[in-house]
């Protein structure tokens, strides 16, 4: 018998029929004598009517009341679940997040989850009753509903699983699992058996949209095995008993993984701007001149480097933006020119940062020069560069996007025959 929680998307909850197919995917689970506590999304499309009601009531709302409205999405798809359940005879019952309570700080609309109480779950499990609990939810110290982000409601599943010791948080989506690459890009795309968290936390930042990126952290700090599978597939086809390998993805610690590819996938992120900034002056304070008052515009600055400078007194500072903030960053900048010391501005939109991952990359040598050597032949320029341990990204000029993906998924021999 295992411990799981079940986690189930905005497709997966879309309307009543689909509502039923999910609670047959919960019912076989505890058919086959597991310990089941749900969470749920709101209906897809129902969280973004209601964000838009909020700012068609008035444009500068109160952060608690927008949480009032949004959160009520998954209070819908809670109860209507429980309810499902109880008639194909399962006892359910529903849970926001402050009846259980999941504790959260006071930042209206994007709180962090500071301690969940999991005793209360852990009870209904015993006498066998499947909890079904609101997600992106919480109750901030001010006594009042808090939500977690869009996307939120990946945290809230992987928290609660955390918190009642889950063996595994299953998240049933409307793919079947996470791929090489995006396989809309690249059809020889393949599912991953398994993926580290720390690959995980690369590809979902970089782009691969099948969980918010804080759940991600969450599951590698707290332990939780996450497995990310579809709610599509026909809930009597599949083998719930102990052993059984559904189909899906792992996302679990490295150690789990016994044959690690050097390279896992292949991620790209869209609607990147460069700026570059030629002849800075090469001094202490340079780069906090630059980039604090961006941070304090909240800029997200993501590739930054810089060069060693030929003589000592000027260098070049290239760094990327999202597109989306490109006019505010230059805005930022041209105020800031006597304070950074910059001759020329320049900034160029319509970029794409392509990235290669793989923790196997720590321990193997050349991986760099094949993805350069490969965008080489294909007569792709390469604007940037950066580097973690696992991971190499490139930046690249939007056009060559999609051959780039394509050419390094193929580099690296990770497409199907
Ligand atoms: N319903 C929320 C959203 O659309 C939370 C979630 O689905 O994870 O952002
Ligand atoms: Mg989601």
């Amino acid at each position: 018998m295992a411990r799981i929680v079940m986690k189930f998307g905005g497709t997966s909850v879309a309307d009543l029929d689909r509502i039923r197919n999910v609670a047959k995917h919960v019912k076989r689970e505890i058919d086959a004598g597991h310990q089941v506590a749900v969470v749920v999304s709101a209906m897809s499309g129902k969280t973004n009517e209601l964000v838009n009601w909020t700012k068609e009531a008035s444009p500068m709302h109160d952060a608690r009341e927008y949480d009032a409205v949004v959160a009520s999405g998954e209070q819908v798809t809670s109860g209507l679940l429980a309810i499902t359940l109880q008639s194909m005879g399962v006892d359910a019952r529903s849970w926001q997040g402050w009846q259980i309570p999941i504790e959260t700080d006071n930042a209206h609309g994007a709180a962090r989850i500071k301690s969940i109480n999991g005793a209360a779950l852990v009870e209904r499990f015993e006498i066998g009753q499947v909890a079904v609990i609101a997600g992106f939810q919480g109750i901030g110290p001010d006594n009042r509903i808090a939500t977690l982000g869009r996307g939120g409601s990946d945290t809230s599943a992987v928290a609660i699983a955390a918190s009642v010791g889950a063996d595994r948080c299953d998240i049933y989506t409307d793919v079947d699992g996470v791929y090489t690459t995006d396989p809309r890009i690249e059809p020889k795309a393949q599912r991953l058996a398994k993926i580290s968290f720390e690959e995980m936390l690369e590809m979902a930042s970089l782009g691969a949209k099948v969980l918010q990126v804080r759940s991600v952290e969450m599951g590698m700090v707290h332990g939780v095995r996450m497995f990310v599978r579809s709610s599509f597939t026909d809930p009597d086809a599949i083998d719930s008993s102990e052993g059984a390998v559904p189909e899906g993805t792992l996302i679990c610690n490295e150690d789990e993984i016994v044959e690690q590819q050097v390279v896992t996938g292949i991620a790209y992120a869209k609607d990147e701007a460069q700026i570059s900034l030629r002849r800075v002056s090469d001094k202490p304070g340079v780069s906090a001149a630059i980039f604090g008052p961006l941070s304090d515009a909240n800029i997200n600055v993501d590739m930054i480097v810089q060069n060693v400078s030929e003589d000592g007194s000027k260098t070049d500072m290239t760094f990327t933006v999202p597109n989306t903030d490109l006019d505010r960053a230059t805005e930022v900048l041209e105020k800031s020119l006597d304070s950074i010391g910059y001759e020329i501005l320049q900034s160029d939109p319509g970029m794409v940062k392509v990235s290669v991952i793989g923790i196997g990359m720590r321990s193997h040598a050349g991986v760099a020069a094949t993805a350069f050597k490969c965008l080489a032949d294909k007569g792709i320029n390469i604007r940037a560069i950066t580097t973690s341990e696992i991971k190499i990204s490139i930046l690249i000029d939007e056009e060559y996007a999609e051959l780039a993906v394509r050419s390094l998924h193929a580099v690296y021999g990770l497409g199907a025959d």
